[in-house]
Formats: structure tokens, sequence, C-alpha cells
């Protein structure tokens, strides 16, 4: 970690670097969301804090940084100019967690690589292990919409097996609150273990009777997603209130890469909430990390500065880049809980994968503080940036990050998306899309455009089930594509439920299927019979496959053997 990277620190207040964006209002501030709070968020950590002169200025621990070679740490064969095979652990090896280190929380045991696919179990505390490649389904406030923790639950009781899942720290700090969640889940736990009040943890795991892993994002994404209420400042996010206007909306937007599933802000709404209303909301590094520590998630997100991936403003860029790093080492000093949970970086830096560039640079200062770093993320993307973009800095960052850490990509859950990027090394993704897409009446399925629309008329006597074999409540149950064309047609709520089910089953068999895979070292062979069913030609009616997706597998030594 980086101590005393900055310069003069300024007071703590609104009044010093936040001209960036929108108008400045001066307003009370709520901080944290809950008016029973027992504790507060950590004051910022002003050591951090540096004059807007200095925003755009190359931070100096990475001054003596020689940019003109690639930044990559920690890499194995077949990364370039590597010689030594990656070190592989036996599939049922038992974690070794060390206190006070980055492995304090989080043992990652690499079982088989596959080209550059790997396969890996995340050992979290509480005996939670995550195999890997990993789907995370969203849970936004503490469920998956129309799911019961039953359904979803890893175990023999043929529910979907997910192994762990996303809550947004945004919507949960928002309502219930996560003194509320820390609390009430303290004292189930309390209740149900007969243990002390203050001794027994509590968190989400319990408010939501969930025994598997769960990953919180930081807050941070909301200031894209929701953008025009959030004022951005070196000291932290500050969030308009959401309710005021209905912020969201199905009908007008692309929302399949987010990663907080919110129809709309006002469904969080409803007429007994009035302590929801005229709250600003400031988010600083160290309120997320506050709320996080409340929420007990065994992966917390630092809080990044996410700009738009379409954004045309470089310096808003190199400003956010550098950012991120004093934000990390804000979350790091913040974190109350290294020992228990795990807190991910997250690389930003746009689309520059140039040498030397925003994303070398991000990486070179996650590099100077890797000793605090279980495990990276890769964000900034799925933002409506071209796929050739996309892939570039997938490629890039997994070419950067350590063999021996975990990496994620966020917000990213295209079926396709997940076969390429894990060629590429990544580890673990997260979408709304399988879950929001469902509430629209699509399927996920194997070939073809990989998508059924079951509102189409073409089902009204189609009495097959989606996907023969797949063990989900509709499937397994009976339910016919006639019949989910009725019920979805009514809007039947029931209809949605199993569609959900459907779509978060057939993302775990993906996933399964790319693990086996690669535990076999097919995985060449996985990613082919996966083109072949899903690109079938212009010629036969079908698709051809992209041209980025040829030139990303082409990166990761795959070699594909169809036209
Ligand atoms: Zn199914």
């Amino acid at each position: 970690m980086i101590s005393n990277e900055t310069t003069n620190g300024s007071k703590r207040g609104h009044d010093d670097s936040n001209n960036e964006h929108k108008n400045t209002k001066k307003a009370t501030i709520v901080q944290n969301s809950s008016s029973s709070s027992s504790s507060s968020s950590p004051p910022t950590a002003t050591q951090y804090i540096i004059p807007s002169s200095q925003y755009t200025s190359l931070p100096p621990e990475l001054q003596s940084i020689n940019f003109t070679n690639r930044i990559s740490w920690r890499k194995f064969k077949p990364y370039p100019n590597t010689t030594h095979n990656l070190p592989l652990t036996p599939i049922h090896t038992q974690p070794t967690f060390i206190q006070n280190t980055t492995k304090a929380a989080l043992d990652f045991h690499i079982h088989a690589i596959s080209k550059r696919a790997r396969a890996t179990t995340i050992h979290l505390p509480k005996g939670r292990k995550v195999p890997t490649p990993i789907f995370m389904p969203v849970g936004t406030k503490g469920s998956i919409k129309s799911l019961t923790t039953e359904e979803i639950m890893e175990d023999e009781l043929g529910g979907l097996n997910c192994p762990i899942i996303l809550g947004n720290t945004y919507h949960l700090a928002l309502q219930p609150g996560t003194e509320l969640i820390r609390d009430v889940g303290s004292m189930i736990s309390a209740h149900s273990n007969g243990n002390d009040v203050s001794a027994s943890g509590g968190g989400l795991h319990e408010f939501m009777n969930w025994k598997g892993g769960i990953l919180t994002d930081s807050g941070g994404f909301q200031m894209v997603s929701l953008l025009k209420l959030a004022e951005i400042t070196e000291e932290g996010v500050t969030f308009e209130n959401p309710f005021e206007n209905n912020v969201k909306s199905d009908d007008n937007k692309d929302y399949s890469n987010e990663h907080d599933d919110v129809d709309t802000m006002n469904d969080n709404k409803n007429d007994n909430d009035d302590y929801l209303s005229s709250k600003r909301m400031l988010l600083r590094p160290e309120d997320s990390i506050y709320h996080q520590n409340n929420i007990g998630s065994d992966i917390m997100m630092a809080l990044d500065d996410v700009v738009s991936s379409v954004t045309d403003d470089n310096e808003r860029f190199t400003i956010a880049t550098y950012r991120t790093l004093r934000w990390l080492d804000r979350c790091i000093a913040a974190h109350s809980k290294p020992n228990e949970q795990n807190l991910f970086a997250i690389v930003q830096g746009g689309l520059d994968v140039s040498l030397g560039g925003l994303r070398e640079k991000c990486l070179a200062g996650f590099m100077k503080r890797d000793d605090s770093i279980p495990g990276y993320a890769i964000g900034g993307l799925a933002g409506g940036e071209s796929k050739d973009d996309f892939w570039k800095v997938v490629d890039q960052c997994c070419k950067a990050l350590p063999d021996d850490k975990p990496r994620y990509l966020m917000g990213v859950g295209y079926p396709l998306d997940l076969v390429v990027c894990s060629a590429l090394g990544v580890d673990m993704y997260d979408c709304v899309y399988p879950t929001r897409t469902a509430r629209f009446g699509v399927a996920l399925v194997r070939g073809g455009s990989g998508t059924m629309r079951l509102k189409s008329n073409e089902f009204y006597n189609d009495h097959r089930v989606i996907m023969e074999g797949c063990k989900c409540q509709a499937c397994a149950g009976g339910f016919s594509r006639s019949k989910l064309h009725i019920l979805l047609k009514r809007g039947n709520p029931l209809a949605t439920a199993l569609m959900t089910n459907h779509n978060i089953a057939y993302m775990m068999y993906l996933v399964r299927g790319m693990r086996d895979a690669i535990m076999e070292d097919r995985y060449e062979k996985f990613v082919n019979d996966f083109m072949k069913d899903h690109f079938t030609g212009k010629e036969n009616g079908g698709e051809d496959i992209p041209q980025w997706v040829r030139d990303a597998l082409d990166a990761a030594d795959i070699k594909l053997d169809i036209q």
C-alpha cells in the first residue's frame, strides 16, 4: 500500500474540488442512510486528497516506472516472456488463510489451465467456495428478483447451485440501510445460535439466509447509471434523491450490460417510505467501505471513479484513473475487517490500451499496491463501447494482472462474452442480462441466436419445454413454451419467476461446461462447438462469427476450425 502519496491535504468538504461536474449545491448531506446508525463511516482520509491543479499530474509512485515496457507481474506460461509453469493445486485441497495478508480471507487455487483459460476455486471465509469460471446473478436489494434463497442456493435440493451472488451497495444503503442489515442479521444470528449479538457477525448472509458467497459493488457504478443525479468530486460521489424522478425505465434503453437490477427507482419506494424523501447521499470511499463492512460481503469492491466508456474526454479519463488509485488507498485505509472480507481493486483507464496509456498506468498503480489487494476487477467496460475496444482491454488486463489472484470482469453477462473472455483469462462475471431479459419473456438457449422470445406467437402451439434436459423449475416442471407464452402474455408473475429460474440455470450450465472443458484441457474444442452452435453462417440463414470474436480468440491462441 502506498502511503503519503499526496501533497498537502485539503480540508474536508465540498468547497475544494468539485467543479468538474454540474453545479455545486450547498445542502445537508446525509452520509449514512439509516437514522438508527450506532456507528458511522470513518472521516475522509485527507492525506490522500490533492488540489485540483494536480488532478492530471502523474501520481508520485508512478514517476519511476518504465512505461516503455508492458506492465505485468507474476506471470507464468503461456504469457509472453515467462518460462515458468503456473503452479497448479489439486481440486480438493483445503484452503489456507494467512492473517494480515491478502490471503487472510481468500485462498485462490488454480486447478487447470487450457491455453489461457483457467479453472480455479476461490476459497472464502466460513467454508464458502466459488468454482470458476463463474457467473454471479445480481441480487440488487438482497434478493434476486422473483427467486427465493432456496432456489438459488448451492445445495443438493435441486436449487440452481449458485455459489455466489452480487448485491448493490448503493441500493442497500438507500433501502433498507446497511446498519439494519448489520444489526438485524446479528440478531437473527444470535437468536439462532444463542450467541452474543455483538459477537455473531450478522450482515447480508444472515439477513437473507444465504449460505453462499456475496460480492458487493462499491456503489460507484451508479455514478454512470444514475449520472444525471450524481456529482463527482475528489471527496466522493453525491447522489441526488433518486426517488424524486423516476430515473429508470425499461422501455427506451438497453440495460443488458448493467449490474444493478432495478427496473425503475420508484419500484423501490412506496407511500410509507417518507424517510427516503429529500435525502442526498454522499458516497465517499470511506462510506462505500463502511456500508460494505456492514453488509459483510465476502468480496467488496473499491470505490472507483467510473467514466462511461463512450465518453469523449481524455482529461476526464485521466483524472478518473489517477483518482481511482487515491480512492483505493482510502478504501484500504477505511477497511475495518481485512481478515474477514476481501477488497478488490478495479482497473480503470477508459479504452486506452496503448503502451504507457491510462490502463497501463492504473495497472502500474495496482502493482505498487499488490500487497493490499486480494483480487482484481476489470471495470469501465460494457458501457456501449465497440466490441473491438472491449476485448482489447480485457486482453491487456489479463496479460498484466498477476496469475495468482482472481480476475473479475464487471457487468458482462452475454454468453458469447463469457466464452471469449474466459479464453483470455477472466474468472468471474456479473450482469443483470439473464434476469432482466427473463422478465421480458426471453429465454437463454443453446444454439441459433442463443435466445427464445417466448412472447412471440410462434410459441402459441409449441408444447416442448424451453430446453430439453434442463433441470430448472420451468423445464423440469413441465411448463411448455405454449404455457409460458400464455402466462407471459397475461403478465402472470409466475412466468417471470420461471423464466428467471431457467435463465440462471442456463448461465450455470454454461460456466460449468466451460469449467469442465478447462479441467480436461479441451477448452479450444468447447469454444469451437459453441461457435458452431451459435454461428451457422449467413449462407445457412444464420450469422457469421463476428470479427472481434475471431480476433480475441486469436489473441487467446484458440484456433477456429470453422469459416
Ligand atoms: Zn430450463
